[in-house]
């Protein structure tokens, strides 16, 4: 049975993938509008043989849809399906925070260009969109009974969204709490920001830790904007700036993202250390220390706090990688067929931003909207940023 269905997938995707050659051959990188309707069609079949077909009939029952996060991606599903759905189910929304934290803007805080008050949003202005929010600890999830658990008692779901994030988790590397700052939570960010104001001189170090965190790219566009803000205070000839990540050294053509951004680095006096892999800090002796007794000096470490799923979710056993929940990338549905997950808490092999996450939230918005009116056709997650 498991062979036949592995083989009916290899066969659909063997199918795919003759079908996009051809019609790159056909079209070039420019689809005519015949290209385009070729493509809809094939997706149409392709969702089909997937076996995405309504979990439920079409019903006029009230359905219960309830979205677990308010960060980028569950903002944008509540959004969505609120408008969508709201005035004939009940949409609600659950997070701890009273309101949404734009995080993309954590570096411009981190250098003055933004204030706190810039960056949050009340989550209750969503009930304009018809979606109820609940300002509650989420402390278990429980697929078998379509419940989450909440600090008030268990709530029920006919559908559940989970866009639960990543926690930054400091303890799992040693000395981090004592010697780094970063700018990947709010409160952090505002107090390496005090700390930038009245550096002097000396050397900074930022770095990347092994394993998956927010926006790979942010470490590369935190140093660059270091150095700008070291320039524009007059004083960038005072600091050095230096960069780690357990990444190797890229190569490659110079359009090849890593190696643009390694020239960039260099171009600006960034000195880069590649495959290193931190350990440990020595809060004491002020280095850092990697593996094969690699070590770096620092005056100030300002380092990417190692990540882990939401507490929430490796409690409830849902998570089975250090990445997050196993989704079906095409709609990202989970095991169980009533409950979604994306953004950072969804285990894909794309990076974990809110442009990803934005994009799934439409994806199952969308067709949460289609299986509960009947009407449209599904679709499928066809990624536009990486
Ligand atoms: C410095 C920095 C720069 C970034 N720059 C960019 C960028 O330029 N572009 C980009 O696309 N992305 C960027 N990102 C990444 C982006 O912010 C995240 O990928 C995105 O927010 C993920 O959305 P999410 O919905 O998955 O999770 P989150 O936005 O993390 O939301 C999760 C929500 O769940 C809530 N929550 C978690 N556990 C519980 C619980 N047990 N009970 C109740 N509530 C809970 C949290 O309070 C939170 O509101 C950046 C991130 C950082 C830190």
């Amino acid at each position: 049975m498991l062979t036949s269905f592995m083989e009916r997938i290899k066969q659909i995707t063997d199918t795919w993938v003759s079908f996009l050659l051809q019609s790159a051959a056909k079209f070039g990188n420019e689809l005519t509008k015949e290209g385009r309707e070729d493509q809809r069609l094939w997706r149409q079949q392709r969702l089909r043989d997937l076996h995405f077909t309504p979990s439920k009939p079409v019903t006029t029952k009230r359905q219960k849809i309830v979205i677990l996060g308010g960060g980028s991606g569950g903002l944008v599903a509540a959004t969505q399906l609120g408008s969508n759905l709201g005035k004939d189910h009940d949409v609600i929304l659950i997070d701890r925070r009273s309101q949404h934290i734009f995080m993309p803007a954590f570096l411009f805080l981190m250098v003055g260009q933004r204030q706190p008050k810039d960056i949050v949003r009340n989550l209750k202005r969503l009930e304009q969109r018809n979606v109820q929010v609940i300002q509650s600890e989420i402390e278990g999830i429980d697929p078998k009974r379509q419940q989450v658990l909440l600090d008030s008692g268990p709530i029920f779901y006919d559908y559940l969204i989970i866009s639960l994030g990543m926690r930054t988790a400091p303890e799992l590397l040693p000395g981090f709490a004592e010697a780094a700052q970063h700018s990947w939570e709010l409160e952090a960010t505002l107090r390496l920001r005090e700390t930038l104001e009245s550096f002097e001189e000396g050397r900074i170090l930022v770095g990347v830790p092994p394993g998956p965190y927010r926006c790979p790219p942010a470490p590369y566009e935190a140093q660059w904007m270091l150095d700008s803000y070291f320039h524009q205070r007059g004083m960038r000839d005072k600091v050095k700036i230096e960069f780690f990540t357990p990444a190797p050294e890229p190569a490659g053509e110079d359009r090849t993202p890593a190696v643009w951004m390694d020239r960039q680095s260099k171009k600006r006096g960034i000195q880069q250390h590649y495959s290193f892999s931190v350990q440990s800090i020595d809060a004491q002796r002020k280095v850092v220390k990697a593996l094969y007794g690699f070590e770096l000096p620092y005056d100030l470490l300002f380092l990417v706090p190692p990540h882990q799923p939401s507490q929430v979710l490796l409690d409830s056993s849902l998570v089975e990688t250090g990445s997050g929940i196993r989704v079906d990338y095409d709609t990202l549905v989970t095991r169980w067929g009533n409950v979604y997950c994306i953004g950072d808490c969804a285990d894909m092999p794309v990076s974990k931003s809110g442009g990803v996450a934005h994009q799934q939230a439409e994806v199952v918005a969308h067709n949460l909207t289609v299986e509960l009116t009947g009407e449209g056709e599904p679709t499928t997650l066809r990624l536009h940023t990486l």
